[in-house]
């Protein structure tokens, strides 16, 4: 069996990986777990010098991670190069945060005093997507790495050059061998790797289909599953002041990484007084949007990852149409080679419609028009997700009284949702669970261990 990668913007295969077969697969565990058994016992100054050097070839190598990153997945170079910066960037926090994060806490249990620690568990996998093939990988596998866990990566099947890449990455950073190994492998082997009793606990970033399958199989076996799912993220535009500024950052947030983001706008709750102006705003920014050749300087929007992909968005797009949604804007699939998929503006957009109640992942704009506050609110937590949410007002008090009403793992005031080293991010309900990032992210995979002196 082989993994192929394929580039979306030529349609050329770029390479051939052989699957691993299961015989490697169990030496690539067990050499994780005896790297484990010595790296739990270094110190955080060891632990973060690769780190560092880690973060310093992310930023030197930036040009050529954001030239693979485009050929596999169709990313503009920029948004790669920033990628590549973030990633650097989590290293770097990490490094310098993790001892703090993990210090021993200590606990009056009179007549004695008690403390918490903060132990690693031993080697995680990650099942990990496409989308932002670089930064995923590095969100999860940083802090893990820094707890004194080994980390072990099944990556998207699109990106396999990304996984290479970044197993070459930290050899080169200088942490020993069977630290951060790639498994080339299909999603239907992941069971196998999950069942193995050197896995200690799981962690997935992609759809709600393959999160249910993964912590299905994690709990059946009784491991640990951290869960980032899918989303469809709600920004209620509440008043008129700045509408421009508005709509500009709405765009922007609806064709980041030509839509394929778990935290990109998904849905507008626009009050109905703003619509036509908002409306055509956006449009008219969205035209401004140059698409083309991803491995070219100044393209905005490229192909979509995969043709297969592309068309299950047109799909739902036509079946949105077909149910009463109107186009302002894109929702034909060009002419070109390459797996693009217009900017589009959808409005109209009612509940039963794929593009109210389902994930658009592509660079689909969602119009929902509402009356008020309190119907923008209900509109917005009227989802099956609960990733993050935006809303934009002016009004200080309304801000708050609506991002605090909000149902999602996060709520931005007048700005677009992203992902922050330093704050936690995930989800609730079908967007998952657990946290990654921050100080909470790093306490997902430790046993939180309590040493009690009775006397
Ligand atoms: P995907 O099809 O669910 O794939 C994600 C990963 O899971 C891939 O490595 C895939 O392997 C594997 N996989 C799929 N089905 C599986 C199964 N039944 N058992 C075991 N492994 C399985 O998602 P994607 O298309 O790559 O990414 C897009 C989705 O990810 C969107 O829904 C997006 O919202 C979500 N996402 C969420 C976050 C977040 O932080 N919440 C961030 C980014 C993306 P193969 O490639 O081999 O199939």
């Amino acid at each position: 069996m082989s993994i192929e990668s394929v580039n979306p913007y030529s349609g050329e295969t770029i390479k051939t990986y052989v699957e691993f077969t299961q015989q490697k697969v169990d030496l690539v565990l067990e050499v994780a777990e005896s790297t484990y058994q010595r790296w739990r016992e270094s110190s955080f100054t060891q632990r973060g010098e690769p780190m560092h050097r880690a973060g310093k070839i992310l930023r030197e190598g930036k040009e050529e991670y954001a030239r693979l990153i485009a050929s596999e997945m169709g990313k503009p170079l920029a948004q790669g190069r920033t990628e590549a910066d973030k990633c650097a960037w989590v290293c770097d926090y990490y490094a310098d945060h993790a001892a703090a994060f993990l210090s021993t806490e200590y606990v009056e249990t009179h007549p004695t005093r008690s403390r918490v620690e903060f132990q690693p568990l031993g080697v995680i996998l990650g099942v990990m997507p496409w989308n932002f093939p670089f930064w995923q990988v590095f969100r999860f596998a940083v802090p893990a790495m820094m707890a004194g866990n080994t980390v072990v990566l099944k990556h998207a099947s699109n990106v396999p050059g990304c996984a290479v890449a970044i197993e070459k990455l930290m050899r080169d950073a200088g942490f020993p061998k069977g630290l951060f190994q790639t498994l080339l492998i299909g999603s239907e082997s992941v069971d196998r790797v999950i069942e193995n009793r050197i896995i200690q606990a799981v962690t997935v970033t992609g759809s709600t289909p393959a999160g249910k399958a993964i912590a299905a199989k994690a709990g059946l076996e009784l491991k640990k599953a951290v869960l980032e799912l899918g989303g469809s993220d709600p920004y209620l535009i509440l008043d008129g002041f700045g509408l421009e500024r508005t709509a500009e950052d709405c765009t922007a947030a609806r064709l980041v990484n030509g839509g394929q983001s778990c935290v990109a706008a998904k849905r507008f709750i626009v009050l109905e007084s703003l619509r036509d102006r908002f409306e055509a705003l956006m449009v008219e920014q969205m035209k401004s949007y140059r698409m083309g050749n991803p491995l070219e300087d100044g393209v905005q929007v490229g192909p979509q990852a995969r043709y297969d992909l592309r068309d299950q968005l047109h799909d739902q797009v036509q079946c949105s149409v077909s149910l009463g949604a109107r186009v302002l804007l894109g929702g034909k699939v060009p002419e070109l080679p390459g797996a693009f998929y217009p900017p589009t503006v959808l409005t109209g957009v009612t509940k039963g419609m794929p593009a109210y109640g389902e994930e658009m992942f592509g660079p689909v704009a969602s119009v929902i028009s509402v009356r008020d506050e309190e119907q923008a609110i209900r509109v917005a937590n009227d989802t099956v997700f609960g990733l993050g949410a935006a809303v934009y007002t002016s009004d200080e008090a309304q801000a708050e009284r609506v991002a605090s009403r909000i149902e999602a793992g996060c709520c931005f005031i007048n700005g677009f949702v992203r992902s922050d080293p330093r704050v936690p991010f995930g989800g609730i309900k079908q967007s998952g669970y657990g946290r990654e990032l921050s100080e909470y992210g790093i306490r997902e995979f430790v046993n939180v261990k309590t040493i009690c002196r009775v006397h």
